[in-house]
């Protein structure tokens, strides 16, 4: 049965946040021990977990080379080295198994439960935070921390205060602020002394420049290769799911290369080019085109385009080259025929700007890593701090990157908080 607790409690650990590193956390420092507990701002726990993977929950990827994970994180990947390697993927995947979730790889690596549900993961972490016996303290919102000595003594919130041995904070970032992670505690974790990395929307959509995407809004390519260039030069080619929308472009592709975008718009215009049909050449469309158009010399062109992309992409598409959707195929010159082939290789648009932290998945940005130590989790600067998830200066790939470092940083935080 779940707890409340009062001013007066002194625990051994307090965990402050309860998404999934904050859950984690406090399940591992209960495990090891603690009298723990978890203090969440919300009605409920998990908020943001619960919207993970569309409500599937991308909990984790079944990427093994440990090399190869941390670089999905970026520049910033190998703080997690430590982390990843006495909790990776593997360990995650034996844990929810332990508290009652099966989980299957897809074909893409990306870990799911098997029932496809978040919510399940959430009723199971919740299951066993009670089965750890951890006080859950929910609509407690952290509002102040107060230091002495270079020691955190307590910390006030809107309905008391709690002290502890350590604290471990899991706030998140603040993407989604609705979720409850809206950036605000970072202003609590400045008065410790601690330095908060520029906060910046990652894993996020881009709006273009262009308004005909509004037209293709809802049309998915599976696998489409991307071209980012600034100032005519090629800065990063990068292949994957791609969504029109209307107000520009979104999809895995997208996503994974919003940091980047966001980087390069700050030194001026960034253009992405799409190629719908990576695996062929111009020359060979080209060819393909010429066998078509001798085979289906009546056929429309809106229907013969349909050939080579999704129908309503193929009637947006002849619009951006002027020519009419119902010609006939064999009516095309060598010209246009030229340009339908350089138009299934190459699709510019103008980035607008990034879309912000209300649509954005995860953070770049936060707690300094080089102010917190990968072996511990704990702060450099507070000797009874903890930090874990995306509250820290990590931000992954889409492919359940980012809970993994969640699953990751929260074991080794909780942990810690305990034998140190
Ligand atoms: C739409 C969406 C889909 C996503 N899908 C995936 C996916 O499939 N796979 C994947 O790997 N990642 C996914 N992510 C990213 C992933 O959900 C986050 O990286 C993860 O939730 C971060 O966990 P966290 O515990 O660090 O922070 P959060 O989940 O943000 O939790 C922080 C908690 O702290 C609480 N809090 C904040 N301030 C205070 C305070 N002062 N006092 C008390 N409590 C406080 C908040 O209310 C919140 O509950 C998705 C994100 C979004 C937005």
């Amino acid at each position: 049965m779940e707890r409340r607790e009062t001013e007066d409690q002194k625990y051994n650990v307090a965990v402050v946040g309860g998404g999934p590193a904050g859950m984690m956390a406090a399940i591992k420092a209960a495990e090891a021990g603690a009298k723990t507990i978890l203090i969440e701002k919300n009605a409920r726990l998990g908020k943001k977990l619960l919207l993970s993977g569309n409500g599937r929950c991308n909990l984790s990827n079944a990427e093994v080379d440990l090399r190869k994970l941390t670089s999905r994180y970026g520049k910033n990947g190998s703080f997690l080295y430590h982390a990843l390697s006495v909790f990776g993927p593997k360990e995650a995947v034996s844990f929810f198994k332990e508290i009652g979730i099966e989980t299957k790889a897809e074909k893409t690596r990306k870990i799911f439960p098997v029932s496809g549900k978040a919510e399940d993961v959430l009723n199971a972490l919740i299951k066993e935070l009670k089965r750890k016996k951890v006080f859950i303290l929910r609509g407690a919102e952290a509002e102040d921390i107060v230091c002495e000595k270079g020691l955190i003594k307590k910390i006030v919130l809107n309905i008391g205060e709690i002290s502890a041995d350590k604290y471990i904070f899991c706030t998140g970032g603040r993407s989604y602020p609705s979720t409850g992670s809206d950036g605000k505690a970072f202003e609590l974790i400045k008065k410790t002394g601690h330095s908060v990395k520029n906060l910046e929307p990652a894993l996020v959509p881009v709006e273009t420049k262009e308004k005909w995407t509004k037209a293709l809004q809802g049309v998915a390519l599976g696998d489409a290769r991307i071209i980012i260039r600034q100032f005519g030069k090629k800065i990063k080619t990068s292949k994957g799911g791609l969504l029109f929308t209307h107000f520009g472009l979104s999809g895995p592709v997208i996503l994974n290369q919003s940091r980047l975008i966001g980087e390069l718009l700050k030194s001026g215009e960034v253009k992405i080019s799409i190629d719908i049909s990576p695996s062929l050449s111009c020359e060979q469309i080209e060819n393909i085109i010429k066998g078509g158009v001798k085979s289906r010399p009546n056929e429309k062109l809106k229907n013969f385009l349909a050939d080579f992309m999704p129908r309503k992409m193929a009637l947006v598409m002849i619009g951006t080259i002027d020519l009419d959707p119902n010609k006939e195929a064999g009516s095309l010159s060598k010209e246009q025929k030229k340009k339908i082939a350089f138009l299934l290789k190459r699709i510019d648009l103008t980035v607008f700007s990034l879309l912000g932290f209300d649509m954005a998945m995860a953070t770049a940005g936060g707690v300094l890593l080089k102010e917190i130590d990968d072996k511990t989790m704990r702060s450099k600067i507070i000797n009874n701090l903890f930090f874990a998830g995306e509250i820290i200066d990590i931000d992954g790939e889409t492919g359940g990157f980012n809970l993994q470092n969640c699953w990751s940083t929260g074991h080794l935080a909780g942990q810690s908080a305990v034998s140190f």
